[in-house]
């Protein structure tokens, strides 16, 4: 398995996991700070639960989207590249994830993280 896959699939299982983790924070936060709620709490808390539901749910949406990106992008393939002079290529044959500019790009976000590798940027 390529670094680069393995890097990425940990990544977004990370950030699946981190949106679930908030979900239920901010759930478990509400019911303990409002156990006898009123009539306007409720409206209020809906209203904010309502938004947090719906980030979360977008936020999960990334997280797949990027999973079937990385789908589309697997084993040998023609593809989109940049060339190593920014120069995009529209008609590469790519047999290894590190030359595939979509799965790098994916990567980018995560840049910061102590196992990105310098050579993954496009
Ligand atoms: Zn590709």
């Amino acid at each position: 398995m390529n670094d680069l896959v393995n890097f990425l699939r940990a990544r977004l299982d990370e950030d699946a996991a981190a949106i679930d983790g908030l979900m239920e924070k901010s759930l478990q936060d509400s019911m303990n700070r409002d156990k006898f709620l009123t009539h306007q709490t409720m409206v209020m808390l809906s209203g904010v639960d309502h938004l947090t539901v719906a980030v979360v749910n977008r936020q999960l949406r990334d997280v797949e989207s990027k999973r079937r990106i990385m789908e589309l992008h697997d084993g040998a393939h023609e593809c989109s590249t940049y060339d190593h002079n920014g120069e995009v290529d529209n008609c590469v044959w790519v047999t290894d994830w590190n030359d595939c500019s979509t799965m790098r790009l994916l990567a980018l976000p995560y840049a910061d993280h102590p196992d990105y590798r310098g050579e993954w940027r496009t």
